[in-house]
């Protein structure tokens, strides 16, 4: 399994193995500097890599599923992400919208 620095944790449905979603140390070095290097605006007004990093992987990505979104192989048996694997704070997520929805 992947050894990330910034990202979440999705169960394989068909191996029930833990995978990783997300940047390694070094992956997460260059998304910083890349990130960096095309919003000097944002990095202006104090803004930074590290947290666009951090809000994408740990935050963003785990709320939308993006291992099931980039259909992420199991590193162990293979399989596709499905919708059955989807994250509890995915869900949560999901529930939160929907109730909002429900009551506006
Ligand atoms: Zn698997």
């Amino acid at each position: 399994m992947k050894n990330i620095e910034y990202g979440y944790w999705w169960n394989c449905a068909a191996c029930g193995a833990e995978n990783a979603y997300g940047l390694t140390e070094a992956e997460a070095a260059e998304y910083i500097a890349d990130w960096e290097a095309d919003n000097s605006d944002a990095v202006a007004d104090g803004e930074t890599g590290e947290g666009a990093c951090d809000w994408w992987y740990n935050v963003t990505a785990e709320e939308n599923d993006a291992h099931i979104e980039d259909k992420e192989r199991c590193w162990k048996c293979n399989a596709v992400a499905t919708k059955e694997t989807r994250t509890d704070k995915a869900k949560w997520f999901d529930s939160v919208v929907d109730n909002l929805e429900k009551t506006s």
